[in-house]
């Protein structure tokens, strides 16, 4: 961390990061404060995956002209960050004639957005596409240009890119205050840190609200939208081969059957406004509320297929547009807020449009000779072939050890990730997908707990699940037999 930086991102979360590395192909200097230990450990861990098709909401809104944009945007960015991504397509199911009229809206909004492939379905063409739907089905709409993705996966590449690029990464950065001078802002951070920077972009999430007041700029309030999701197996038959979507209200797009970008199944999420911006409860009625939805649209999912289960919190802000624009109160600061769903799909076009933005009111933006938009690909033990696993055993033989086994992830991939700077344990677990299978970390976390020490120096009682306080080992086995014995 040195100098004066010409752009500060605040928040590494989807937009943060994709802001940075859009930026990042400018002669910039470039920092991304995140206030916790890892990148993405904010609204964008905690989300349904879907690269959504552009039919949900009407030409007029900004997110929809982002989203359909972004949604394009996703072939070339797997190419570049090599994160996972399937074109699986999205099914809207409709039960009754209300529904599909709701649906046939949904349609002409697709049409308006000039979403590729949109398809009004009857009954015969919905069940062809999907013969795991429920055979009550009316019929539907069919976006072949909606996708799944793993959302962390995605900013950890982004962010790796843009390190690669020249971006300085900040983390454990909490932005708690800022004083301004006549061309630039130093930013203050809550452990005694600070940075200068003459151009701020405030991608805080869920906190953009408290950034803005900390700038003193426009006044405005995130209200979390909470969502729940539960994590099937992935042996579950209610796997399916496309997103399927009910007919959506007018707060929600409804609770889900989602195929994952790595073949588990997900169902939910909710849509509920709640007061605190922590509250990552689940509930008893809200798990019934979603199963019995879920079941409408594919009699096959079932509980006990039941991995885990999350929640995620949507910034709303009034209006529900994005609010992105640069504060017309202070100068050289840009307001990127209210960036709830579809701001996975839209975030690579968010980042275009903030670049624009900058360019406006002034920023200079020479192209940086050298910019490489590539980063290396990991390989992977499970989508490795036995000729290519011999290989790769042969050159590195971390990879002939599995420690997962539930997602079969070899030493090889946690070290990887270690490497790339995530030393907690969550940090291992979204890099790598280790602990997320069956035995959700049972047999693999003391294994991979041994691999980050191994490969950071740090001893066990100093590693943690997700930094701060979040200690795993808080005592040895000998305080017991001594304390016991005292
Ligand atoms: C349940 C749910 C399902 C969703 N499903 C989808 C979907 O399927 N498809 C889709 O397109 N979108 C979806 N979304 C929306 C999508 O997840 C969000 O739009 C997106 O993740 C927002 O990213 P962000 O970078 O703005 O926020 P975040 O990921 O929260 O990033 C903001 C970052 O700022 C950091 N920060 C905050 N305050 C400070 C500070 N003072 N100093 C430094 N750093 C700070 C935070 O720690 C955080 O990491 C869903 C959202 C939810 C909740």
């Amino acid at each position: 961390m040195s100098g004066l930086f010409d752009v500060t991102i605040i928040g590494a979360g989807v937009i943060g990061s994709a802001i940075a590395r859009k930026l990042s192909s400018y002669d910039l200097k470039i920092a991304l404060v995140e206030k916790e230990c890892d990148v993405s450990f904010g609204v964008s861990k905690a989300n349904s995956g879907i690269i959504h098709g552009g039919f949900h909401h009407d030409s007029t809104t900004l997110k929809s002209r982002l989203e359909v944009k972004g949604n394009l945007m996703f072939d070339q960015l797997k190419e570049e960050l090599h994160f996972p991504f399937h074109r699986c397509g999205i099914l809207v199911a409709a039960f009754n004639n209300d529904e599909m009229r709701t649906v046939e809206k949904l349609y002409q909004n697709g049409v308006n957005n000039k979403a590729i492939g949109i398809e009004l379905c009857n009954h015969e063409r919905i069940l062809n596409l999907e013969p795991k739907l429920n055979r009550d089905v009316v019929g539907g709409l069919y976006a072949p240009g909606g996708g799944i993705i793993e959302p962390y996966r995605f900013v950890f590449s982004l962010v790796e890119s843009a390190k690669k690029n020249g971006v300085e990464l900040l983390t454990d950065f909490k932005v708690t205050g800022r004083v301004e001078t006549d061309d630039r802002y130093r930013l203050e951070s809550a452990d005694g840190r600070s940075i200068e920077s003459k151009w701020v972009v405030n991608a805080a999430g869920l906190y953009s609200d408290e950034i803005s007041r900390i700038f003193e700029a426009e006044d405005f309030t995130i209200t979390p939208r909470k969502g729940e999701e539960f994590l099937l197996d992935r042996n579950a038959s209610a796997f399916t081969s496309k997103v399927i979507f009910p007919a959506p209200s007018h707060v929600s797009k409804g609770m889900l059957v989602i195929p994952t970008a790595e073949g588990t199944t997900m169902v939910g999420p909710t849509a509920q406004m709640v007061d605190d911006k922590q509250d990552a409860s689940t509930s008893k009625a809200n798990f019934q509320a979603i199963f019995s939805s879920a079941r409408r649209l594919v009699p096959a999912v079932s509980e006990r297929d039941i991995i885990t289960s999350f929640t995620g919190l949507r910034p709303t802000i009034e209006g529900d547009d994005f609010y992105i624009e640069a504060s017309s109160i202070k100068p050289r600061f840009v307001q990127v807020a209210g960036i709830q769903s579809p701001g996975l799909t839209a975030a690579p076009a968010i980042a275009d449009h903030v670049k624009d933005i900058l360019k406006v009111e002034g920023l200079s933006l020479s192209e940086k000779p050298g910019y490489d938009p590539y980063i290396e690909d990991v390989p992977r033990f499970r989508n490795s072939s036995k000729e290519e696993l011999d290989a790769l055993i042969a050159e590195n033989p971390a990879y002939g050890e599995v420690i997962c086994r539930c997602e079969n992830i070899s030493e090889a991939e946690i070290v990887a990730a270690v490497r790339q700077g995530h030393d907690t344990l969550d940090g291992v677990k979204f890099y790598t997908r280790a602990m997320m299978g069956r035995c959700q970390g049972g047999f693999c976390t003391h294994k991979i707990m041994k691999i980050i020490s191994r490969e950071t120096g740090m001893s066990m009682d100093e590693l943690t699940k997700r930094g701060g306080g979040s200690w795993l080992v808080n005592k040895k086995v000998g305080d017991f037999a001594l304390r016991d014995r005292a």
